[in-house]
């Protein structure tokens, strides 16, 4: 597996007319607070609430139609399962999203709002990938991972190629890093097009497993880990996007979940921008790096559940 800039510029065309374009916001306190000259991409403007729309709707639609028309198959209960869903329906695809039965009741209502077909299973008697492989080959539906695809990394680097045409050139890139799709599009577009930006990718420091594998160049896992980025909580990078990352990012990061919180804040109160946890997890990078020079950082979602987050602060 690999991945060409091109399949990124296609994607682009693909998402054009049914993806937002997403605006760029600046903050002079922000930019003093830094040392730097800060441009937000904000995806939590974008479809179903984060940049997972953009893979969602280029990997369906690059499906052969019997395919799209048999439908698809995922496990993730967060933003891709809903980003899955919406692309299904304005692309006539039905969606089956496979969820454990405590997820929470808005992912669950979420999801199905956008008409997406739930199964929920019990976590303690089977295993998602056991219920996934059985429902795929009963219905025949095609899987559609959250990160680890060529199609859906192609659609999660248009966030980058948007903002370059947006700002022009930055010194510096900062990108939320889950399972890597997003970080590995990002970084293969900036190496494309402006080859001196220097990629960072940001993780949460409890889940540090892609700093792990960047640092020791051999994929590293963490099971299960504790913190409030729940879109970065999972186990290691894929296949894929492990060697995009080595290829392509030039450094990693990690942000505790307090530092999280304070860029969470920030964003509230200084900018009126409503993030997620794990689509802070960029500014924080950035605020604990302070690197100085033109710096683009993604706001990659914003669909936080609002009453535990109150809890939180
Ligand atoms: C999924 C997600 C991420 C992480 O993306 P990966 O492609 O898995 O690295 C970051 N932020 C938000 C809001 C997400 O939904």
């Amino acid at each position: 597996m690999s991945l060409e800039f091109s399949s990124i510029v296609d994607a682009a065309s693909i998402l054009d007319g049914f993806a937002h374009v997403t605006p760029v916001h600046t903050s002079t306190t922000l930019d003093d607070l830094s040392g730097s000259q800060v441009l937000l991409k904000c995806e939590n403007f974008q479809k179903t609430g984060s940049f997972k729309f953009r893979g969602a709707y280029t990997a369906l639609s690059r499906l052969k139609l019997p395919e799209r028309e048999r439908g698809v198959l995922t496990f993730s209960s967060g933003n891709h399962a809903q980003a899955l869903a919406l692309a299904g329906r304005l692309l006539g695809c039905p969606t089956t999203i496979v969820m454990p039965d405590d997820a929470p009741k808005v992912k669950l209502d979420a999801t199905r709002g956008y008409g997406g077909q739930v199964v929920v299973y019990d976590r303690d008697e089977t295993s998602r990938e056991a219920l996934g492989a059985k429902l795929s080959k009963e219905r025949g539906l095609t899987i559609v991972p959250p990160y680890d695809h060529p199609d859906i990394v192609a659609g999660q680097g248009t966030v980058a190629k948007e903002l370059f045409e947006q700002v022009g050139h930055l010194d510096f890139l900062f990108v939320p890093c889950g399972g890597g799709g997003l970080l590995s599009g990002c970084s293969l577009t900036a190496k494309s097009l402006y080859p001196t930006c220097q990629v960072i990718g940001v993780e949460p420091a409890t889940a540090d497993d892609a700093t792990q594998s960047f640092v020791s160049k051999t994929l590293v896992k963490v099971h299960n880990p504790p913190t409030i980025a729940d879109g970065a909580r999972t186990p290691s990078l894929g296949e894929l996007t492990f060697e995009l990352v080595l290829r392509f990012v030039d450094d990693m990061l990690t942000v505790d979940d307090a530092e999280l919180l304070e860029a969470m804040v920030f964003l509230w109160q200084r900018c009126k921008l409503m993030v997620e946890p794990t689509g802070a997890l960029g500014l924080a990078g950035l605020l604990k790096k302070k690197p100085g020079g033109r710096c683009g950082v993604i706001l990659s979602g914003g669909n936080a559940d609002f009453p535990s987050l109150l809890n939180l602060l």
